[in-house]
């Protein structure tokens, strides 16, 4: 039975690696009808927050990553990992070690003056001395002298780490708190975690945390260390890069389905498919199809995906993802058309819902166009055409084809071309001049919000 895990730290908001990590190890776990586990790795007093468990909940929920077990916080285990700690110090698999910090420092300056590697020389793993008075000891898992650790990992491939390269690990600071490395393999330990999957900057942890998984006894998981997300630069992906907290996206108008599609992307292909939908990702999906170099975070193609969904959303949901954005811009939809209709018209123009709520702003309240625009677009010669459409109005049916055919015969009568009526008059009511078509504008704002937009401007060329 497989039983994955997302293990972030709350110590910021979600940010796109986590996600993605996240992401991989829900599919992972869907897809062999296992367990997805969220566990908050929140023992960094210092640096971890309410509001940044918060922003993880609220992230994975957007994302709609539901968990089955969780969330589990590792503050509440305290406990627990104290007593495999007493564990491993009966069994003789861990010590405590008294080596003062001056003491550390100094071995460490002996050494790189020496050219070799700094690293903690044991010096009381077997030691019978007798511990000075009023140090509070670390404690140090005992690591194995010989041999190598080997990890079959799904992605990299076999990595082999020689324990000589590994030194005895501090598990427990000094005031007895277990450490990251500890908590994480009790907790894979105890939550049956079958698949390790997490980001490659943990690679490092690995070969640590199967030593004390075999010191425990413990059935060892498999791992698969994703590779990093880098910005366009080549650099890791950071705030430089633009927005890489998830729920900024939230924020921007994107929908959580383009965001999950693009992460699913970012580092794992199947053929040359790019839009596709979570049910197609999770049968699709394989942790030996992860590639193994960092993918590249491209903001203007999950901008591209963005709107290949946004034009496949049904508009009553993406009127309910509109309204607070509609709401920020001062707008009361209740006063205008109906959003259904005005989205059914935006959708295909726009990239975000962001920028739907932009485009619709005219539609619920008037925006005074440029006088730069006025004047270009409202010379003399337009002016009667326009004051005939406006006296016409009234007297036509209000729908797309009747103000068309208006537009149509006010122009063959000045002699003058479509657009020439058909620019202002969209700079007038809209106050814009780049609008779906003027007759479906007009048909949606109304016969008289129309007039009254149109009468407020014509005052000025009495
Ligand atoms: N808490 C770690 C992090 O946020 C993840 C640890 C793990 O997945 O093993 O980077």
């Amino acid at each position: 039975m497989v039983r994955t895990r997302f293990a972030p730290s709350p110590t910021g908001y979600l940010h796109i690696g986590g996600a993605r990590t996240a992401l991989y190890s829900w599919a992972y776990a869907r897809k062999h009808k296992g367990t997805f586990i969220l566990r908050v790795e929140d023992t960094d007093l210092e640096r971890s927050t309410e509001e940044s468990v918060q922003a993880i909940l609220d992230g994975m929920d957007w994302l709609g990553l539901g968990y089955d077990e969780g969330p589990f916080y590792q503050m509440q285990r305290m406990e627990r990992y104290k007593a495999v700690l007493q564990q491993l110090l009966d069994e003789g698999k861990a010590y405590h070690c008294y080596a003062s910090r001056e003491e550390l420092d100094k071995l460490r300056e002996e050494q790189q003056a020496a050219g070799l590697k700094p690293r903690y020389d044991r010096r009381w793993r077997d030691s019978k001395a007798t511990p000075p008075v009023g140090v509070q000891p670390v404690i140090r898992f005992k690591n194995p002298l010989d041999g190598a650790v080997v990890i079959d990992d799904m992605v990299k491939g076999r990595v082999v780490v020689s324990n000589g390269e590994l030194d005895d690990l501090i598990i427990a600071r000094s005031d007895g708190t277990p450490t990251y490395n500890f908590c994480v393999v009790i907790d894979d330990w105890d939550m049956n975690i079958t698949h390790v999957i997490r980001g490659d900057d943990h690679l490092n942890n690995t070969p640590r945390q199967i030593n004390i998984l075999k010191a425990l006894n413990a059935p060892l998981p498999q791992y698969a260390h994703v590779p990093m997300i880098l910005g366009h630069d080549g650099e890791r992906l950071s705030k430089r890069h633009g927005a890489v907290s998830v729920m900024q996206y939230l924020e921007d108008g994107y929908l959580p389905e383009a965001l999950l599609n693009y992460l699913a992307r970012l580092g794992w292909a199947h053929g040359d498919e790019e839009v596709f939908d979570l049910d197609q990702f999770v049968e699709w999906f394989d942790l030996d199809s992860i590639s193994k170099s960092p993918a590249k975070f491209n903001p203007e193609k999950l901008l591209w995906l963005n709107q290949q969904y946004l034009k496949k959303t049904d508009s009553k949901r993406l009127s309910e993802l509109v309204l607070p954005f509609l709401e920020t811009d001062c707008c009361d939809p209740e006063t205008g058309p109906r959003m259904e209709e005005v989205i059914d018209l935006l959708k295909e123009r726009v990239n975000t819902v962001e920028e739907l709520a932009d485009a619709a702003v005219y539609f619920y309240r008037p925006l005074t166009p440029s006088p730069e625009l006025m004047a270009e677009h409202l010379t003399p010669e337009i002016i009667p055409a326009v004051r005939e459409f406006q006296e016409k109005l009234g007297l036509v049916e209000w729908n797309k084809p009747s103000i068309n055919s208006l537009m149509k015969s006010v122009v063959a009568e000045h002699g003058l071309k479509f657009p020439k009526l058909a620019m202002p008059l969209r700079l007038l009511v809209t106050g814009e001049t780049q609008t779906p078509s003027v007759d479906a504008v007009l048909e949606l704002i109304g016969r008289e919000e129309t007039l009254k937009r149109i009468s407020a401007h014509m005052k000025s060329f009495a």
